[in-house]
């Protein structure tokens, strides 16, 4: 009879956010909360709460889980690019009437000393940097630098969280494996030894990636940023507080 009076959570998760949130909810007795991740990185930090991996198969996939697995609340804390997933979430929220919040980090906005390009997609951002060849730090992720192919006259410096099982699509590349949170000091050093003339980035928003942001700034060098991509209107909140006291309210 216990158990009927929990509620049941699932997290939609892939950021610190969501694993800030499985902590405030682990061990507590009035929820059931299980995070889901995409499966992008090999090794997912093991949450403190039960975990599952891998896509849902779509709108209907994630609706048949929403009811097979009887969610009562469905919470978004993914990356603020993973759009897809987020409009999905809206979707099967709607059709299912399980109560929807988005936990997301406020996007980060220009200092003075910032020398930013914004841009909507990639492909604008590789255009950004112009045509003389240039040390690139491009930190994006894996899987969209075939952007960048078509400027072949950059080197590129790519960091990402696991080592790349196939070549990238780019000619002058050099791989650095990181995972964040990044610390400035670190960035700073890690740029000006490579002697790095410019920077692209997504604007993420949140603390753990701002280190090259703000190494950017101290090194005068232009950051090429793509804003976020839109999201279909949704209840949103920016903190875990926030999101456990909506969580209260339901
Ligand atoms: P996306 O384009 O919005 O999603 C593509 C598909 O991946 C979704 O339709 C869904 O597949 C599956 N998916 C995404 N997030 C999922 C999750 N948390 N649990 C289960 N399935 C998920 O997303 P993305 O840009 O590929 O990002 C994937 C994950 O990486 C997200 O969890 C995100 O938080 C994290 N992440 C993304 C970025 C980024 O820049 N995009 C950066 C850091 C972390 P189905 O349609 O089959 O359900």
């Amino acid at each position: 009879m216990a158990r009927s009076s929990q509620k049941r959570i699932l997290i939609l998760g892939g950021t610190a956010e969501a694993n800030a949130l499985a902590a405030a909810l682990a061990g507590r007795g009035d929820v059931t909360a299980i995070l889901s991740y995409a499966g992008r990185t090999e090794n997912p930090k093991a949450p403190p709460i039960p975990y599952r991996v891998g896509g849902f198969g779509g709108i209907k996939g994630l609706h048949s889980y929403l009811m097979d697995n009887a969610i009562d609340a469905l919470i978004d804390a993914t990356h603020p690019f993973a759009a897809q997933m987020s409009a999905h979430a809206v979707a099967a929220a709607e059709v299912t009437g399980v109560p929807l919040i988005a936990l997301e980090r406020p996007a980060w906005t220009a200092e003075p000393g910032d020398i930013w390009t914004e841009v909507d997609i990639l492909e604008q951002a590789a255009d950004a940097l112009g045509d003389t060849p240039r040390k690139v730090f491009l930190a994006i992720g894996r899987l969209h630098l075939a952007a960048f192919a078509a400027k072949p006259q950059h080197a590129y410096l790519v960091r990402l969280v696991d080592p790349p099982r196939e070549a990238l699509p780019l000619r002058h590349v050099e791989v650095l494996i990181g995972r964040g949170p990044f610390k400035t000091a670190d960035d700073l050093a890690m740029m000006r030894d490579r002697g790095i003339e410019a920077v692209v980035a997504k604007n993420a928003g949140g603390p753990a990636s701002y280190a090259k942001i703000e190494a950017a700034r101290l090194l005068r060098i232009p950051v090429i940023l793509q804003r976020r991509p839109a999201v279909p209107p949704r209840e949103t909140v920016e903190t875990v507080e926030a999101t456990l006291a909506w969580l209260a309210g339901l």
